[in-house]
């Protein structure tokens, strides 16, 4: 509760600032995107459609999106290949982004459950972490997605990485509308925009 308290005054703060906190003179920005699961591990399933794969389709569009603007996109994962959460932290700090974005896919018992939903970590990066998430879904919501509000959430790698990151979850496999959607190319294009213009 102390977290979204917080969040709401920050959100409100940032309305009147407008400043990314991360890149106050609007230089490029190098943005990791983390595609959840891969190699033997793949997550989330919904008949023959695969959250590894979705993510990773997704990934590359959103690095084809930012090939000449002020956004350097480096992809985490590139094959389908497992690789631990310890793994991924440690590659990321190497490569010390401003930002991260995990990407997944939800999968729920309920089968009406649809919908963006997007998680931060409560950590020393929480603020920058959560300007982001609330741009996103804003984007999203934009859009006539259904969005929930900004969501903690102590992910292993969320919380370990020291630099603002925010975990996507980008609709439900559940969900034949959205598993529809998350699994044609126009979808995925289509999302990676939205997260791309978060960014500017
Ligand atoms: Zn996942």
């Amino acid at each position: 509760m102390r977290l979204f308290c917080f969040l709401f005054i920050m959100c409100v703060g940032f309305n009147f600032a407008a400043a990314d906190p991360t890149n106050p003179n609007k230089t490029k920005i190098k943005v990791v995107v983390d595609a959840g699961h891969g190699g033997m591990d793949s997550g989330a399933q919904s008949d023959s459609v695969l959250e590894k794969q979705i993510v990773a389709d997704v990934s590359s569009q959103l690095k084809a999106l930012c090939n000449d603007n002020n956004i350097e996109v480096i992809l985490l994962r590139t094959e389908d290949k497992f690789m631990s959460l310890e793994d991924r932290v440690s590659k990321i700090k190497a490569l010390s982004p401003d930002l991260v974005i995990s990407l997944h896919a939800n999968y729920s018992e309920n089968r009406e459950r649809n919908g963006v939903e997007v998680f931060v970590a409560e950590n020393d990066f929480t603020v920058k972490s959560s300007y982001f998430g609330t741009k996103i879904l804003e984007s999203f919501k934009r859009k006539d997605f259904k969005t929930s509000a900004l969501r903690s959430a102590n992910f292993f790698l969320l919380k370990n990485l020291d630099c603002p990151a925010v975990s996507i979850e980008l609709g439900f496999l559940s969900n034949a509308e959205d598993m529809k959607y998350l699994n044609s190319e126009f979808g995925q294009k289509f999302i990676a925009k939205q997260i791309v213009s978060s960014l500017d």
